[in-house]
């Protein structure tokens, strides 16, 4: 019992399955709890029945220990460690498992769904709150984990794990804690600790949750469990996972790793990656997909900023628009409801010319609301910054008026007075988006509708001068009629400087001296002016001041006394114009949360204006955006080169079509049944071969940026395009040098490729500009070969390749769902001429010596290059098509590297011939001797 005893004290959470001969037995309050929920008898160990106890035969506890996991208990075997019959004294006995409903694994999980085990990590809180959520499936191995930011996290996290379902969920003991609620097993949450997600919604998220499981609150910390996460995988960073700044996901991930070592579940060996996933309204785009299309910034610091998308779409009136724009481009949206209502709005404009210009008109004048109430809160707006907010502010009414113009739903909720419908329900329930990035995420405020801020203009203009000096120090800022103390000291002020006139005429008159005059100055104060020349002529009564050069300076009592008054009325009023423009400034910024709200929806008004703009402009039309996984578009063009073509004169761009299909039968929903009805040879990869500079990557990059701005709710340069929503995109193109972060930069190529096979979906769309090229050449086209076909069986992403390696052209009889297509060129006698269109079928081989050939290589260089060539073509045509029938076949026999090897086929030719039986030790020699004299003369 003393072993008992011990084992309990670990595991008190536990019911103890104590091995004893062929029972498994429990006691006391175990037994208690087995005999009521397994329905057993329960006996007594000793004769006084204090010490209930119940057995179960060892061969049938499976079955009742899933009935207990199944009403959420957990379950500790202690079990002996030595065999009985070899030792005298008492068997020795320890915990070997620990059984949870979240780490069960038995035949009894019913197959149609998974049996989540849920770890959460809370950090910070408020708008700096961080919830991060790690889901695994012991039983399938599948690992996956995401984060929620913002003081939503919490209820984010809360719906996803209502989405999951969880049987199970680790939580710090502090976190659980402070979730409170009923007792074990049966998790009652109630209040969460940051937010107040109503009961009701804690309790949807929990449903189905049979047990919460606290860890010590310093295993889920990231010092702790990120390492461990990290040893666990065997991997230097995550990053390859897709949780490079995802720590507070990974810090669940490993709090989750933790607890499966400490409960002693063996074989953790399928557990070998994790996927990062994102669960929002937005097409996640990650830094490397943003800094490789070239989004918002041009790739190569330092060069011009034409060459990005934000600059080719940027039409917009107002900074505020810009801004939005460019946030938009980061961001775009991935709810077909919330795209649709751009478009519809995007669409009424550009067809309505003299709307649309009198909308972008009207928003002509807007100045940067945001940034000037920025130098309002800083105090460091001066009186004509505030009159540039006025004439801001004056532009709105009509703004509101232009709007109301149309009639598309968007631009009745941005034009409206009553607030915007700003939460889209879309077709998966459950998930819901904010419109854009503007409006609805005003940090929960109830939106007023359109508030053209009247009441503000009038404030300012009603307050300040039409035309006020740069400084507030100067005076005069103040319209006449604000206060009535002010108005009187500047008349006061205004008689001073009538009667100093006067002064100057009469003495003028009295002295004979017509160059007299009465002055000012900041150490003197008033003063008369006299020339040396005059000075004879000047009266008894005056006082001398100071003697200049040429003249000298006077004062009288009488002149005296009114500089004080002028002074005394200049400094007073002084006074009262700072009070009342702080007092103005103060209102305005009391109304700051009003004027970003408009000034969001300003910017709102000018993104749509700016895409119905370029929309009617260039003659874009509008993508047909559906829940499918289609890509097609037909005469599409690359935005930005086509842009700079046409600025530089620089020919015309050929437009290309595309159409590909994500495979998503393996996803389970709606959209299943399209896919089936469609031929299966639908192509989800493009492979895309062709002559350097024949536009390969041009072509990639359109594709992208065409779903952008599809997904950015933007027309697009194509005759027609179809797109099912895209979730993310993911890029790998062409070598960006990361050395600065001390990685080499096949090292980044591998990480950023990991980071796609990992976590891709089947919604995602895939970009790969020349994968492996940063290593030897065999190394580079096995790992491009690998990974398209896991691109092509596990993930069924839309895949665009562009490669340099021709051998991975054969891959278009093996994988039923992926085509080659070709960059096209055409030979003339001056030279090759790129015709950048892109065709179906795999580039010829020979366009690299025909370069050569017309850089004017020596003719016996590619006479000899030729031959080579036809040696490589003839002997990897005849290996790999011996390869694939072998793997066809199901023959264990790997497709090896001898494949792409063609130089050594002969050799292998004749060591398959060779009876090795039959050979001397003399005739093997002889023989290698022969192999090896072949393979030099062959190299
Ligand atoms: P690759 O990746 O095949 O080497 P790129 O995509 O880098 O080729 O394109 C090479 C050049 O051809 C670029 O300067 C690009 O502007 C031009 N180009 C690419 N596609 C087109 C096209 N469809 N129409 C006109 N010019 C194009
Ligand atoms: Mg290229």
């Amino acid at each position: 019992m003393r072993q008992y005893f011990a084992a309990k004290e670990a595991h008190p959470d536990c019911l103890m399955f104590c091995r004893i001969g062929d029972f498994y037995e429990l006691f006391y309050e175990d037994a208690i709890i087995a005999s009521r929920e397994l329905q057993l008898t329960l006996t007594a160990r000793d004769r006084e029945k204090k010490q209930p106890m119940c057995g179960v035969p060892y061969h049938a506890v499976d079955q009742y220990i899933q009935r207990l996991l199944r009403k959420g208990y957990r379950i500790a075997l202690c079990d002996q460690m030595e065999d009985p019959k070899l030792t005298k004294k008492l068997v020795r006995r320890e915990v070997t498992r620990v059984l949870t409903p979240g780490t069960a694994v038995d035949a009894g999980l019913g197959a149609e769904q998974s049996n989540w085990l849920a770890s959460v990590c809370m950090t910070g809180s408020g708008a700096t709150a961080c919830a991060g959520l790690a889901l695994l499936d012991l039983s399938t191995g599948e690992f996956r984990a995401t984060e929620f930011a913002g003081a939503t996290a919490w209820a984010q996290l809360l719906d996803e794990v209502g989405r999951a379902r969880p049987v199970e969920m680790l939580l710090a003991e502090g976190e659980l804690a402070a979730l409170e609620g009923g007792s074990q097993p049966m998790l009652r949450a109630t209040a969460a600790k940051d937010g107040p997600p109503a009961d009701s919604v804690a309790d949807a998220a929990f449903e189905g949750v049979r047990t919460t499981t606290g860890l010590e609150d310093w295993v889920v910390t990231a010092e702790y469990a990120v390492p461990l996460l990290r040893r666990h995988f065997g991997v230097h960073s995550l990053d390859g996972m897709g949780l490079a700044g995802h720590d507070t996901a990974a810090t669940a991930a490993g709090a989750l790793v933790h607890y499966l070592q400490k409960t002693k579940q063996g074989g953790l060996e399928h557990i070998d990656a994790i996927r990062f996933y994102e669960r929002t309204g937005c097409l996640v785009l990650d830094a490397v997909s943003v800094r490789n299309l070239e989004l918002v910034e041009p790739l190569f610091a330092g060069e011009s900023s034409q060459t990005t998308l934000f600059h080719t779409l940027d039409a917009c009136c107002t900074p505020m628009g810009k801004r939005l724009l460019r946030a938009t481009l980061l961001r775009p949206a991935n709810d077909l409801a919330e795209i649709e209502a751009r478009l519809d709005a995007v669409a009424e404009a550009a067809g309505d010319l003299p709307r649309r210009e009198g909308l972008r008109r009207a928003m002509g004048g807007v100045l940067d609301m945001e940034r000037l109430l920025g130098r309002v809160a800083l105090d460091s707006a001066g009186p004509r910054e505030v009159l540039a907010l006025a004439a801001t502010l004056a532009c709105l009414p009509g703004a509101r008026e232009a709007v109301r113009a149309f009639k598309a739903k968007r631009w009745r909720e941005l034009g409206d007075d009553c607030p915007p419908s700003t939460e889209i329900s879309t077709d998966s329930p459950g998930v819901r988006t904010n419109i854009s990035t503007g409006l609805s995420k005003a940090g929960g405020e109830i939106s007023t509708g359109f508030d053209a801020l009247e009441d503000l203009h009038k404030l300012i203009v009603d307050t300040l001068v039409d035309e006020p000096p740069v400084s507030l120090a100067d005076g005069g800022v103040i319209r006449a009629g604000v206060d009535a103390e002010l108005d009187e000291l500047r008349e006061l002020g205004r008689s001073g400087r009538q009667a100093l006139a006067a002064i100057e005429e009469r003495e003028r008159q009295r002295t004979g001296i017509g160059s007299l005059k009465v002055r000012f100055n900041s150490v003197f104060g008033y003063y008369l002016e006299v020339t040396k020349a005059n000075s004879k002529s000047v009266p008894e009564n005056y006082e001398r001041k100071q003697t200049l050069v040429n003249a000298e300076r006077f004062t009288t009592p009488e002149l005296k006394e009114y500089e004080t008054k002028i002074l005394t009325a200049q400094e007073r009023s002084g006074e009262i114009e700072r009070r009342i423009f702080a007092e103005l400034r103060r209102r305005l910024l009391d109304a700051a949360g009003r004027m970003r709200m408009t000034a969001r929806r300003i910017a709102e008004i000018d993104l749509l204006a700016c895409f119905a703009h370029l929309a009617a402009l260039r003659g874009w039309v509008r993508p047909e955006v559906e829940v499918s996984g289609l890509l097609e578009f037909a005469a599409g063009r690359h935005p930005v080169v086509e842009r700079r073509m046409e600025e530089s004169g620089g020919g015309r761009f050929v437009p290309n079509s595309i159409s590909l299909e994500a495979w998503l039968c393996e996803s389970g929903d709606a959209t299943s049944q399209v896919s089936e009805a469609r031929p299966a040879a639908a192509a989800s990869i493009a492979l895309i071969t062709g002559p350097n500079m024949g536009g390969k990557s041009t072509y990639l990059r359109q594709a992208a940026l065409l779903v952008v701005m599809a997904q950015c709710g933007c027309f697009v340069p194509a005759e027609r395009m179809r797109l099912g929503l895209v979730d993310r995109i993911y890029t790998r193109i062409g070598a960006s040098d990361n050395v600065a972060r001390g990685r080499s930069t096949f090292m980044v190529e591998m990480t950023e490729t990991a980071a796609i096979l990992n976590s891709a979906t089947a919604r995602s769309l895939v970009l790969l500009d020349e994968m492996g090229r940063g290593t030897a050449t065999y190394d580079g086209l096995s790992l491009a070969w690998a990974a398209v076909e896991h691109l092509h069986e596990k993930i069924g992403a839309r895949t665009l390749f562009a490669t340099h390696y021709h051998e991975l052209t054969l891959l278009e009889e093996r994988l039923v769902r992926l085509k080659n297509l070709r960059v096209t060129a055409k030979e003339t006698a001056g030279g090759i001429v790129f015709l950048h269109t892109v065709e179906m079928g795999a580039a010829s081989k020979s366009y690299g010596i025909e370069v050569a050939r017309l850089a004017g290589l020596p003719g016996n260089v590619i006479a000899r290059a030729r031959e080579v060539l036809k040696l490589h073509e003839r002997a990897e045509t005849q290996q790999v098509a011996r390869a694939l029938e072998a793997a066809d076949a199901g023959s264990a026999q790997p497709m090896q590297m001898a494949m792409f090897t063609p130089l050594s086929q002969k050799i292998v030719d004749r060591l398959a011939a060779v009876d090795v039986d039959g050979l001397t030790p003399r005739e093997a020699l002889n023989l290698l001797a022969e192999l090896q004299r072949e393979l030099g003369a062959g190299s």
